[in-house]
């Protein structure tokens, strides 16, 4: 009775504790940063530290401890997943023999360069050491370009697996080892079964997914296995896996709809064997460079991969004679055999041939590999002498054209689904190079925390629910608090709407008006819509008008936040019209601030008239570290009329290559009196520096300042296609390498 009353007053847990304190359990259950480095300092060879569930915010977490083979110190969850860590967190270990499971980092980031850290201080590092069953979901410095590493792996000996790592949104590897002291080569360690989840574009140089090594050590042995892991959409930049150190081994994992490359950067004896690369023809989707010596790149699996240059399906580079370890180190006794290329366009040989990068692969084969495909019929780019590679036993699909006449033959397109869902040859061909069973050698779901679901953050426009909107003041604003994620405002056919004050756009959202005559918006404040963190916009049907704004140089109609997004936003402005931003000078459509970055702009079938500013203004990143404001523009079926300003400006500074954007696609536009303002400082109606992927075509300017390219590095594509310019001035460029056809000035 007594003993009934007392379980009744002391909450289960504490119970627990009691009971797994027991004197010959060495688990010790805390609650508090107190009880935990108090449990650390009497960590016993075998002990377990339990981390109570709930939220644990602002906690740096330091465990040292020295388990033993047979006898490892543990750090888990009460339960697995109910252990969230959040704030300014982080974690570092120490010492021999230690296991850590179950925790959750979310909603926060490291006050630190690391999120979780195979060591302590520089000298004390982890050894044996293994890190399991542990998530870390968009912990992510709220500053873009602030750069850290969620996870660093230093020591010898130790296993990272079955962890998710997802949504990075800042700057920085998700996943590194280092190799910066003695201690920490020739390490052993084990990377496998982790889920790396989705991975926006970051629109920069250091959006890694996982990079073994850096240029400065990249000639030791790491000797690091990389096995079943699972890509999902790590889209950060081109290097997926950047690999910098010697002996590493990436075998089984797979790649899905992924952009970037498995690069081999710096390193020699390299073993890329049994991966699987499944593009399903997404943009920018690659599969494998080659560059150094040694390298074995072997039975791999590639399926509906469409990047180019150094993107490619299969890539081999040359290097630079003699290069510093920071360059590129030509490509020596390396091999490419035995992989099924499928519905894949690009086969780079020699890539990156330049005057500096000069010095082309030597004692090289490609043999044995199957290459079938009909979306490009001439899927090999040969950019310098290939006398270095030897080739044997190639088979390529009838209609495709071969490299050179020896070494590869012709067989019928035969690409077919097999038992596991993958498109493949005929099995005469797949058993002639004895690649074995085409099949994934890891699922999604064998991956990742078992605890954690496998989605990301991404809401497409109009998946929520539909909300009318009546006419009148603030109404619009009023919609937009009330609504959630994928939901659509829809506008009275022809209402008046007046906003007050700003309407702020947290997350996916349309605003339209039905089919029919479009309801007219107009703002008393500076900016009709700001885009916030984690916002995107859509407009559709509308009329937006000036006339309402406040008399103040520098109005907008849509603004990003003033304030540094970790989140990609987009907007899509269609069959709308836009008019009288001119109640003052400087009045943009769009505006946008440095260190924000959107996924997509577009502006379809629209009429924008009477603007004193700019109507796509995206040239705010000017410190020419390739860093950028927009990875897609598209500008289609509208009309501009009387913009002082530019109708675009798009700004891509430095000679980085590490990243496929700005694309920008203009077609079936009119451009009249454009770009002329005393305001436009370009004095271009267009201006477009540093896009690597620029198509003009199908449009008109008249009265209008001329069109401006700056072509940079990284081999853009740039082509302008029948276009007439009435009384305007002709194109200015750089430099002449661009395709340019039928192009009429009168
Ligand atoms: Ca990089």
């Amino acid at each position: 009775m007594k003993i009934n009353a007392i379980s009744r007053l002391i909450p289960f847990a504490v119970i627990a504790a009691l009971v797994s304190c027991a004197p010959n359990d060495g688990a010790r259950l805390v609650r508090t940063m107190e009880e935990f480095d108090q449990a650390v300092a009497a960590l016993q060879p075998g002990d377990q530290i339990v981390l109570a569930n709930g939220v644990w915010t602002d906690v740096e977490f330091r465990l040292k401890g020295e388990g033993l083979p047979d006898q490892p110190i543990e750090l888990k969850a009460e339960e697995p997943g109910k252990v969230i860590i959040s704030g300014q967190s982080n974690l570092g270990i120490s010492g021999e023999h230690i296991v850590v499971s179950g925790l959750v980092f979310k909603d926060g980031f490291t006050p630190t360069s690391e999120v979780i850290s195979f060591r302590t201080s520089a000298d004390e590092l982890a050894n044996h050491t293994r890190v399991t069953n542990t998530v870390i979901d968009n912990f992510s410095n709220p500053e873009r370009h602030v750069s850290d590493i969620w996870v660093s792996i230093y020591g010898k000996n130790n296993r990272f697996d079955h962890n998710s790592l997802l949504n990075k949104g800042n700057s920085g590897v998700t996943l590194a080892v280092r190799l910066n002291t003695e201690d920490s080569l020739d390490n052993d360690h084990v990377i496998e079964y982790n889920y790396f989840g989705p991975r926006q574009i970051l629109g920069s140089n250091g959006g890694e997914t996982l990079r073994i090594g850096t240029s400065h050590y990249s000639r030791e042995f790491s000797n690091t296995l990389v096995q079943y892991n699972y890509f999902d959409r790590t889209n950060g930049e081109h290097e997926i896996v950047s690999n910098k150190a010697c002996g590493n081994v990436y075998r089984g994992n797979v790649f899905f709809e992924s952009q970037g490359t498995l690069t081999m950067r710096h390193g020699h004896t390299t073993l890329v064997e049994n991966n699987y690369f499944l593009g399903n023809r997404k943009p920018n989707t690659g599969g494998i460079r080659v560059i150094n010596e040694y390298q074995t790149v072997r039975y791999n699996y590639l399926y509906g991969l469409t990047g180019h240059r150094f993107r490619g399906a299969l890539v081999i580079m040359n290097g630079v004679p003699d290069s510093p370890p920071n360059r590129y180190n030509q490509v020596v006794d390396s091999v490419m055999d035995g992989n099924i290329v499928v519905d894949s366009d690009y086969i780079q040989l020699c890539a990156g041939s330049d005057e500096e990068r000069s010095a082309v692969p030597i004692g090289s084969s490609m043999r044995d590999n199957i290459i079938m495909s009909r979306t490009n019929l001439d899927p090999f780019t040969v950019y310098d002498d290939i006398s270095g590679i030897s080739f044997e036993g190639n088979v390529l699909n009838e209609e495709a054209s071969v490299p050179i006449s020896t070494g590869f033959s012709k067989e019928l397109y035969s690409v077919l689904e097999n038992d596991n869902g993958l498109r493949v040859p005929a099995q005469s061909l797949i058993d002639r190079i004895s690649f074995g069973e085409v099949r994934l050698p890891v699922t999604r779901k064998e991956t990742g925390a078992s605890f954690y679901p496998k989605s990301d953050d991404a809401t497409e426009f109009e998946s929520g629910d539909t909300i009318g909107v009546e006419p009148g003041v603030d109404t619009v604003v009023q919609a937009l608090r009330s609504s959630g994620p994928g939901d659509t405002l829809v506008l009275k056919n022809g209402g008046e709407y007046l906003m007050t004050r700003y309407a702020y756009i947290d997350h996916p959202v349309t605003i339209k008006t039905g089919d029919g005559e479009r309801a007219v918006v107009r703002s008393e404040k500076s900016s009709f819509f700001i885009i916030e963190n984690g916002g995107a916009l859509e407009l559709e049907n509308l009329w937006m008008d000036g006339a309402a704004s406040p008399d103040l140089a520098g109005n907008n109609v849509v603004s990003t936040s003033r304030y540094s997004m970790n989140r990609n936003y987009s907007l899509s402005v269609r069959n709308s019209r836009i008019t009288n931003l001119d109640v003052n000078r400087n009045f943009d459509f769009l505006k946008v601030y440095m260190s924000t970055f959107a996924d997509s702009i577009e502006i379809l079938d629209t009429e924008m008239s009477n603007i004193t500013g700019s109507v796509l203004s995206l040239d705010k990143e000017t410190d020419d570290l390739g860093i950028y404001n927009v990875e897609n523009v598209s500008i289609q079926g509208s009309r501009f009329t009387d913009i002082q300003g530019a109708v675009a400006s798009i700004y891509r500074g430095g000679t980085d290559e590490s990243t496929f954007g700005p694309i920008v696609v203009i077609k079936g536009n009119e451009f009249t009196n454009t770009g002329l303002g005393a305001q436009n400082k370009s004095g271009a109606s267009l201006k477009f520096h540093g896009v690597q992927n620029l198509r003009i075509s199908d449009s008109n300017w008249s009265n209008s300042a001329p069109l401006e390219l700056f072509l940079t590095n990284g081999e853009p594509i740039t082509l302008i296609e029948n276009l007439v310019m009435t009384n305007t001035g002709k194109i200015r460029a750089n430099n002449d390498e661009f395709t340019i056809g039928n192009v009429v000035y009168q």
